[in-house]
């Protein structure tokens, strides 16, 4: 199985990775776990026991904040040590035009000392920048003041930046309470999340809503593939996966989702899969397959944004039927609006007008490749001889020059030859070396046996 992976990687391009993850060796660490976590989780799910932590709730929402709450036991008994006062909890999600009085409001608070504080503070007006769903925590007194006020204003699956706005005792008896704001980062318990599935008839993403994956984990799989796989032209009914992906949750409450740690997909009976790996000698974490091959590629296989809105665009009735043979490039049906990608890291040879291609973006790129895109609405700002990196929008799709309808042409040349972009083979995937391989061998070597064995139980089938 592991050399006709290595064979259909072998087919495509391949270049060395530049994501960035600074805390790779905590990544490490937590991997080591999650690849524990992961396989013990399949080998349940083999047998028919489904892991709380994996399974609990599918239906439970997963991509608004739910906020930790305080040890509000601990405070009040504090409180009802020092001066008496009882402390009430109350929680309430941001709303669409909400202000700062209307929230205090819904949270029970009456208190326009502490309204204009926030109102004031650079601080606390983090407040403004929450989105609505999100949910404030007030802790108020008897007297309906505020004591303190909390909202969680993102970061990763690990960790949290919380914001916190509370009542500071008077210096000296008889003086007035006075507020302060600060930011606080508090940890999150990382939980390894499992979803797996088809790809049915109703399309890519309605198969991952039924299969529960959460929309930032689609796209951190679409990016993940995007050097191998045409989401817009090879993703077919029948297709399989399986992602494994961190969770952070506070005192048992999800927070938010993470990257994600392994995933397999079976897109047209061949197999991918990458793991997310962090080397130890400074490198930053990347995407491998399992036998140490970086799943970059100097080109992604589409240059075109694949979203919920463009992925059904066209469907089979669309008049776009060219084959590449035909026109020497390929065709993305695609709404008007819709990005589109530099392919590769290059620079601007042209960007402006051409007979037939419409409003035209050429790129260059190293090695004699150039890179054409045509029929667009617009460009993306840019100016000849420009730098550009793989991924940043360069422009829109369109319908100018000669084009039946809003579609991407592009084309792929090798020293100016227009090249099958889908099926053409240029450079061997460089895989780590040295040390780095070493280390991932022995990582990957405990889950291959694993995985080998997960297959017989067939874990990865076709209903879910
Ligand atoms: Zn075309």
């Amino acid at each position: 199985m592991w050399s006709s992976l290595r064979e259909v990687f072998a087919r495509e391009l391949v270049v060395l990775v530049d994501p960035t993850n600074p805390q790779h060796a905590r990544r490490r660490k937590q991997l080591t776990v999650a690849v524990g976590t992961v396989f013990t989780l399949g080998m349940a799910a083999a047998m028919g026991v489904a892991p709380r932590n994996a399974f609990d709730d599918p239906l439970a929402p997963r991509v608004e904040q739910a906020l930790r709450m305080p040890d509000v036991r601990q405070q009040l008994e504090l409180l009802t040590e020092t001066d008496e006062q009882s402390v009430y909890v109350r929680q309430e999600r941001m709303q669409r035009g909400d202000t700062i009085a209307t929230l205090l409001r819904r949270l029970g608070v009456d208190d326009p000392d502490a309204q204009s504080f926030i109102l004031k503070n650079p601080t606390a007006r983090g407040l403004f920048g929450l989105n609505p769903g999100q949910t404030v925590q007030a802790e108020i007194d008897d007297s309906n003041l505020l004591v303190a006020l909390q909202a969680n204003l993102g970061g990763d699956a690990a960790s949290s930046r919380e914001l916190v706005v509370e009542r500071v005792a008077p210096q000296k008896d008889g003086g007035d309470y006075t507020y302060r704001a600060r930011i606080a980062s508090v940890d999150n318990d990382v939980h390894y999340e499992m979803a797996s599935g088809a790809i049915e008839n109703n399309g890519f993403f309605k198969s991952m809503d039924a299969a529960n994956v959460p929309d930032e984990i689609v796209s951190q799989m679409i990016s993940i593939f995007s050097g191998v796989i045409d989401f817009h032209h090879d993703i077919t009914r029948g297709d399989r996966f399986r992602i494994v992906y961190e969770a952070g949750f506070r005192d048992g409450a999800f927070v938010r989702n993470g990257r994600v740690v392994a995933i397999e997909l079976i897109n047209r009976n061949t197999l991918y899969q990458a793991l997310w790996y962090s080397p130890t000698d400074g490198e930053p974490g990347a995407y491998y397959t399992f036998d140490g091959r970086s799943m970059k590629r100097p080109f992604l296989r589409s240059p075109v944004e694949f979203s919920r809105v463009s992925s059904g665009f066209g469907g089979r009735d669309h008049p776009l039927h060219h084959k590449w043979a035909q026109h020497k490039g390929v065709d993305f049906a695609a709404p008007t609006g819709t990005k589109v990608f530099a392919s590769g890291e290059g620079t601007v040879e042209f960007v402006g007008q051409q007979n037939g291609y419409g409003n035209l973006i050429i790129l260059r790129h190293a090695g004699g490749y150039s890179t054409y895109y045509a029929h667009l609405s617009g460009f993306a700002g840019l100016r000849d001889g420009q730098h550009v990196g793989q991924g940043e929008v360069i422009g829109y799709v369109g319908s100018t020059g000669w084009a039946t309808g809003p579609h991407l042409h592009y084309e792929f040349r090798y020293n100016d030859v227009p090249q099958n972009p889908l099926t053409t083979t240029l450079m061997e995937a460089p895989t780590l070396t040295g040390k780095s391989r070493s280390e991932f061998l022995n990582y990957t070597s405990a889950m291959l046996s694993r995985i080998n064995m997960l297959r017989t139980y067939n874990v990865l089938t076709a209903s879910n």
